[in-house]
């Protein structure tokens, strides 16, 4: 019996690989326009790493992690996301030193690993491709990432944008607001989902997050957020929104919106977009927010910090497939006793060039030589024949133009 990929997890064939090339180029060069350096973690870390940040009951520790023990009785998780291995190296890398530059700006790519449901949109194994700014408390920070999210968006083309934008607010706005929410929600508690219920003792705000259709209804009406920010809450969104303004981006404030987990204050955000390979749903493509309090979390001093991360499968579901024009300069055909080896030294010289060049492998005939070099689309074929090669010549023929000349080695690879 032939092996399958394991669920969740998908092959990404040549022909799809272009586009992730063409994701992450563009990624690449927005975040080197404005300054940010690429930083590569570790695909799995110590298990508390994500228990910490992510809270022990939220979705992506309780059910959703890799974690396993190792040989040496370590306690590991496959990453479920970036953001915490990103602050744990910033800590032990001492990037907080005076002498590193204050904001740190950091991004990174790369494959992250949730036990979730595979459904459309939604891997076991998926890749992001995230920001982080650490070290400024600043709402320019938060202003500068959101809009950096948006330019990568339209420069990939892409129209029908939602952001959605919400402050949770410092720690006094966020803890004046849970309880709030916990008086509000105290007499549906028997009404709320089994997760809900749970959430109410760890972290109510994430019942606002829920997916359950009963406890939508029950929150629709909860005290709204924005309410109970505190002045210096309040500044620091309404300067974000400010900069919005000034700089015309389209958002909305949505209230309802909170991020999962239990690491964000001021300001959150999401861009989500519609997909017609989803069925015309909206989806998330982008989410993240401050975190002022993570450092301190995973045991560094008390650091600001800001960061998102991309969907990569979900946003290339929207980038259409390229009709594939692959042109390749040279296809070297060779017929007659002791043409191979001189056909691959051919080949190589020519590479050697820069030249992008094929070759029959399989010993065909000249005829399927023909097909082979008709499907490489070749500008120019190259016959090695025993007659020419004693003259030390080889057969060129311009495909396009079909014209076909005797041209010395020598020539073609000077
Ligand atoms: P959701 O509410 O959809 O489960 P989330 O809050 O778990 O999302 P984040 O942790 O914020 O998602 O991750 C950021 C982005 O990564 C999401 O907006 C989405 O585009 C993508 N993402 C998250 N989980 C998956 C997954 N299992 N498969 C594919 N992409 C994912
Ligand atoms: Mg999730």
């Amino acid at each position: 019996m032939a092996f399958q990929r394991p669920k969740g997890t998908a092959d990404i064939l040549p022909a799809q690989a272009k586009k992730w090339q063409k994701l992450e180029a563009a990624a690449a060069e927005v975040f080197a326009q404005n300054n940010i350096e690429e930083i590569r973690t570790p695909m799995f870390e110590a298990y508390e790493v994500f228990s910490r940040s992510s809270g022990e009951t939220s979705d992506v520790v309780s059910k959703e992690m890799y974690d396993f023990y190792d040989k040496g009785e370590r306690h590991i998780s496959l990453r479920p996301e970036g953001t915490a291995g990103v602050v744990r190296a910033y800590i032990e890398n001492k990037l907080f030193a005076p002498e590193v530059p204050k904001p740190v700006k950091l991004w990174y790519k790369g494959p992250m690993f949730r036990y979730e449901r595979p459904q459309a949109g939604r891997m076991r194994q998926f890749n992001q491709i995230g920001l982080e700014i650490l070290g400024s408390a600043s709402p320019l920070v938060d202003a500068e990432s959101i809009y950096l999210a948006i330019k990568f968006y339209k420069k990939l083309g892409f129209k029908n944008l939602k952001v959605a934008i919400n402050s949770l607010g410092d720690k006094e706005s966020r803890d004046a607001y849970r309880t709030a929410l916990l008086d509000y929600l105290a007499p549906f508690k028997d009404d709320l989902s089994e997760d809900s219920k749970r959430r109410l003792d760890v972290n109510p705000l994430r019942i606002l997050d829920s997916k359950d259709k009963k406890d939508k209804e029950i929150t629709a009406n909860a005290p709204q957020v924005l309410d109970y920010l505190n002045e210096t809450s309040k500044e620091h969104f309404n300067k974000v929104l400010a900069i919005f303004d000034e700089l015309d981006v389209e958002y909305v404030v949505d209230q309802s919106m909170v991020r999962g987990l239990d690491y964000y204050c001021h300001t959150i955000f999401e861009i989500m977009t519609t997909v017609e390979a989803y069925g015309g749903n909206e989806l998330t493509i982008c989410a993240g927010g401050r975190y002022d309090g993570l450092a301190e979390l995973l045991g560094g001093e008390q650091t600001p910090g800001f960061g998102f991360a991309m969907g990569c499968e979900r946003v290339l579901a929207l980038i259409p497939d390229d009709e594939d024009d692959k042109q390749i300069d040279y296809f070297v055909l060779n017929v007659g006793d002791g043409t191979e080896i001189p056909s691959q030294v051919l080949v190589e010289k020519l590479r050697a060039k820069g030249y992008n060049v094929e070759r029959d492998y399989l010993g065909r005939k000249l005829k399927g030589q023909f097909k082979a070099a008709d499907k490489a689309n070749a500008k120019f074929n190259i016959f090695v024949g025993s007659e020419e090669l004693a003259d030390e010549s080889v057969k060129l023929r311009n495909n396009e133009t079909k014209e076909e000349s005797v041209v010395k080695i020598a020539e073609l690879v000077k």
